[in-house]
């Protein structure tokens, strides 16, 4: 692997520190292994034909963006319906979707995805396929289907058919049937488990004692479990239980937040699929009862933010995308750190180590990645302009010009890769 120097530009760091010059980056053996370079050490790589050279003046470099909330195998969004609604197609099928996909998100920018959910074990499939370099894709973590009691989010199928494997979620009504199939996924591979409450969080599917059961579980096996919450009494079940993070808590209010911030378990709103929606549903024929409720449930997460930052709790970085046909790939991961500049109070800075360092628990890598630091993982992008002026042009076409992955250049403006 040979060794690269980044020149020129400036650096989000990814840490929160304010936006600063460029130092001098050496990258080597996958990693950073230097940030900040003296003149003579310069001069001595500079003269080295083995080195990779990137001058990237006037441009804006950040790690590369880890997307906490992303699903491959709901169906390419371009093919509706998605899976989840009854579209029957085969795990092979699933497979080699999911593999475009997750080429796609890399593409644009994004290194790394946490994978709440998905039909079959493709996810975990197409993860071990992009570690063995057989397909290219970000750096995965990966759930199985989602844990669900009847009525729950990915409960999508008549009672006739229960939870048929191409669904997106298993029926377990029992402390029993969630014992067994925390097993059941980690045997195959999980990194990951997601268990789903009520779709727009107006009921609580699930109990404190059944959640406990599966947190337990989960955590005894060395894995992370994640919940679909939008309600505030599963928001509230989800910090006692003590699950990794909780997805959405749209509704969550002083009590809730107050016993999530004494745990210090981060929230990961996930409001763009809410927006994206809201302003783009009539377009894509969304129905405008559900244009409504999305604007109901986008509106209760915004005072859950303003809530949140009084409570200072930490909010991770989760877009949804794929969910829908309306969520494409490579097109909103990056919006949901507008989404935290604009309704949670964070500054660029902020919402940009939300979306990198802070991220990684999404993909069980504290502190290893997500950071243009010494000793992280070497995932990063130079940019033509200035990410914070605003973060979803991220993904404008020719914006990108070098995208680094594990000290691998992936794709480049600059010459040599
Ligand atoms: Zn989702």
């Amino acid at each position: 692997m040979k060794t690269i120097l980044i020149q020129g530009g400036k650096l989000y760091n990814g840490l929160g520190d304010p936006v600063k010059k460029n130092p001098g980056l050496i990258i080597k053996n996958g990693i950073f292994q230097q940030v900040g370079v003296e003149e003579n050490e310069s001069h001595q790589l500079l003269s080295d034909p083995k080195v990779i050279k990137i001058n990237a003046t006037n441009k804006w470099i950040m790690p590369g963006l880890i997307d906490g909330h992303c699903h491959l195998t709901f169906g390419h969004p371009d093919w509706s319906p998605i899976i989840g609604d009854g579209n029957v197609q085969s795990a092979e099928l699933c497979t080699l979707r999911a593999a475009e996909n997750a080429k796609s998100v890399l593409m644009s920018g994004v290194t790394g995805i946490s994978i709440p959910g998905g039909a079959w074990f493709t996810d975990v499939a197409i993860r071990d396929a992009i570690k063995h370099g057989i397909i290219q894709g970000p750096h995965i973590f990966a759930a199985g289907r989602f844990i669900s009691t009847y009525g729950s989010i990915a409960d999508t199928s008549p009672t006739s058919i229960e939870s048929p494997h191409l669904g997106i979620g298993v029926l377990t009504n029992t402390k029993e049937e969630m014992l067994k199939e925390v097993r059941y996924q980690v045997k195959n591979g999980v990194d990951l488990i997601k268990v789903g409450d009520s779709p727009w969080g107006d009921e609580q599917m699930i109990s404190y004692e059944e959640l406990k059961v599966i947190t337990n579980e989960t955590h005894r096996r060395k894995r992370k479990v994640t919940i679909h919450a939008r309600g505030a009494g599963s928001t509230q079940i989800a910090a006692n239980a003590g699950v990794d993070w909780i997805m959405h808590a749209d509704y969550a209010r002083e009590e809730e937040l107050e016993i999530v911030a004494k745990k210090k378990i981060p929230i990961m709103p996930t409001i763009s699929a809410l927006e994206v929606v809201c302003n783009y549903g009539n377009e894509h024929g969304v129905p405008q009862s559900i244009i409504d409720k999305m604007r109901y449930n986008l509106d209760q997460s915004i005072i859950m933010l303003e809530l949140a930052k009084e409570f200072n709790i930490k909010l991770l970085c989760g877009t949804d995308s794929g969910n829908s046909p309306i969520m494409k790939y490579g097109k909103y991961h990056a919006l949901e750190l507008d989404m935290l500049v604009k309704y949670a109070g964070y500054s660029p800075e902020m919402a940009i180590k939300a979306a990198t360092s802070d991220n990684a628990i999404t993909l069980g890598m504290e502190g290893k990645i997500g950071a243009i630091a010494i000793n992280y993982i070497a995932d990063l992008i130079i940019m033509k302009d200035d990410p914070s002026k605003k973060f979803s042009s991220i993904h404008n076409d020719g914006n990108i010009q070098c995208l680094i992955q594990k000290g691998h250049i992936v794709q480049s403006i600059f010459g040599e890769i």
